[in-house]
């Protein structure tokens, strides 16, 4: 499968800029995610590269081959919609046959395809219906077989399951990325959810204003996030703005504008004053039972809010003019004002200078 290239690809609506200088390798055989907030430009990507729109600048490349300009039927690539755009009135098995007879494929060998497609996406035996009378999951599961029976050299799936409820959502981000690994078709999925990128991808694209602002595996995103855009877009994060007032060898030490101060590891070279935002997840927050220590990054905390969430309690705390969000077990639910003491490990501060 080849791989695709986007090199300074600009597509303009008006006066809005929806993808901006946008340079971007998606290697052979890997599944990448477009992320961003609603409006980033991810599906204006996705249809330069599937050829429904052409961008104004830069050039689009599958393998050696330029397409930035070529029709889309003949650009080898299978699309899956939001909507699923299945032909209403067909069975399963005439949408999935009819871009097939389209390409004078053989009768058999579109009998062949379409049976080891659904046998792929489990539908085996639901050839017959008509597609109304599916479920959500089981239109979706269409669709996607759909594009995967013409032998697509990429699939860009944009939205796939934002139809589908909670839970399916989550049963079928599985399915998508096994089903992926399997074909070691190149893919390129379009998503505003986060634990689904952080789930199905291989690499993660992260858009902001049609700009590309971090490109990473899903744990590097998640751990070290680029900037505060990204620290807060993915994952929960409690911000506090800090100045250096000491530099070791692989540390440093913070002081918070009200006086906190918080010992951080870093590698960069940090110089004294430098001014850094610190993000903490919520997991990285150890409440310390039995009180007062006087080890670094201890604080007592106020309980602001707390929220019981089933699994889990999700619970702010206050400590001067910082809120820390956290996650706590699902004991007793603590009350507004309540004191805690609490730990931040040195090597969970994530430090975001921009
Ligand atoms: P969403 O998650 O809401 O689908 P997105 O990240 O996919 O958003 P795009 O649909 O690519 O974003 O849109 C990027 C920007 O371009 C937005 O400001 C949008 O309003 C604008 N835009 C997209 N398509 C058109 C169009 N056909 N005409 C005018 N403006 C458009």
């Amino acid at each position: 499968m080849p791989e695709v290239k986007l090199e300074g690809v600009t597509k303009r609506y008006g006066k809005v800029t929806a993808v901006d200088h946008l340079d971007l390798l998606v290697r052979n055989g890997e599944i990448l995610t477009l992320l961003g907030p609603s409006g980033c430009g991810k599906t204006t990507t996705l249809r330069c590269i599937a050829g429904f729109v052409v961008p104004e600048e830069g050039r689009i490349f599958l393998g050696e081959e330029e397409i930035t300009t070529l029709s889309p039927e003949k650009r080898g690539i299978g699309f899956v919609f939001q909507s699923y755009a299945l032909w209403p009135h067909m069975t399963v098995f005439q949408n999935l046959a009819f871009g097939l007879q389209l390409r004078r494929v053989p009768k058999e060998e579109i009998r062949k395809r379409v049976q080891e497609v659904l046998s792929l996406v489990r539908l085996s035996g639901m050839e017959d219906r008509n597609v109304r009378q599916l479920s959500g999951g089981q239109q979706q599961r269409v669709a996607l077989a759909r594009a995967l029976v013409l032998h697509p050299r990429v699939l860009l799936l944009d939205e796939p399951l934002s139809n589908l409820d909670a839970k399916l959502r989550e049963e079928m981000r599985f399915e998508i990325r096994e089903l992926q690994r399997q074909l070691e078709t190149t893919a390129i999925y379009v998503t505003h959810d986060q634990a689904e990128a952080l789930v199905l991808s291989d690499r993660i694209a992260v858009l902001n204003e049609g700009r590309l602002v971090q490109l990473g595996v899903p744990e590097e995103i998640y751990q070290r996030p680029a900037n505060r855009f990204v620290a807060g877009f993915i994952g929960i994060s409690s911000f506090v703005e800090a100045g250096v007032i000491a530099v070791s060898p692989g540390g440093v030490i913070l002081r918070t504008d009200d006086g906190l101060q918080l010992h951080a590891l870093c590698t960069k070279n940090l110089a004294i004053g430098q001014r850094v935002t610190v993000a903490i997840r919520p997991e990285h927050i150890d409440v310390i039972e039995g009180g007062p220590t006087d080890s670094v990054n201890a604080f007592e905390v106020e309980v602001v809010r707390a929220a019981y969430l089933g699994d889990s309690i999700d619970c702010r705390f206050r400590v001067g003019k910082w809120e820390l969000r956290t996650q706590l077990p699902p004991r007793r639910l603590p009350t507004r004002g309540e004191k805690f003491w609490i730990h931040i490990p040195p090597e969970k501060i994530i430090l975001i200078l921009e």
